[in-house]
């Protein structure tokens, strides 16, 4: 067994869909050496070995591993999240227990869709970023013609530090 637990420490409301939350959760020891195992696994879309991130896409969201932190998006209430954490901590000792039978990912992995780092923006148009919508500066993000920072209400402002994080670790 790698982990006894992950303990939700927050939860915060979803940005990406009204009504949902944000479970934020503080693993029982770091997780940085199970990463490049759990990065072998399905449908993962971002993975840096060098700031120990890791992303799933999950249906619905996204479930992002730090060192000492985990993000689950798009949650519908404190009970699923308990759930979610829990089914988590399983999926790292099962992967864990069968990393011999695994090669672990050394290099850094990166497949974010348009549609996923779109969802991760504060989605109001503004236009400070100069795109005419978010989508576009979504595409642009992508295509590496601008930065996070470019995104003056996603940097600035405290309700967005989850997509903050988690774009962070995507792109
Ligand atoms: S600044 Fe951010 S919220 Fe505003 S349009 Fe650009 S990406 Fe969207």
């Amino acid at each position: 067994m790698f982990l006894e637990a992950i303990a939700l420490i927050r939860t915060m409301p979803c940005l990406a869909e009204p009504g949902r939350i944000i479970v934020m959760g503080k693993p029982s020891q770091e997780l940085t050496d199970v990463l490049p195992y759990l990065a072998v696994l399905p449908n993962v879309i971002s993975y840096n070995p060098n700031t120990a991130s890791l992303t799933f896409r999950r249906q619905p969201g996204f479930i992002t591993l730090l060192e000492d932190r985990v993000f689950i998006t798009q949650v519908k209430d404190i009970e699923e999240g308990l759930e979610l954490l829990s089914t988590l901590v399983d999926a790292i000792n099962a992967t864990w227990d069968h990393r011999h039978e695994l090669k672990p990912v050394m290099e850094p992995r990166r497949t974010p869709r348009l549609l996923d780092v779109w969802s991760l923006l504060p989605k109001t148009n503004c236009r400070q970023c100069g795109e005419a919508t978010c989508m576009s500066f979504a595409a642009a993000l992508l295509q590496s013609k601008r930065k996070l920072q470019d995104c003056t209400p996603l940097m600035t402002e405290d309700t967005f530090i989850d997509q903050r994080t988690t774009l962070a670790a995507l792109l």
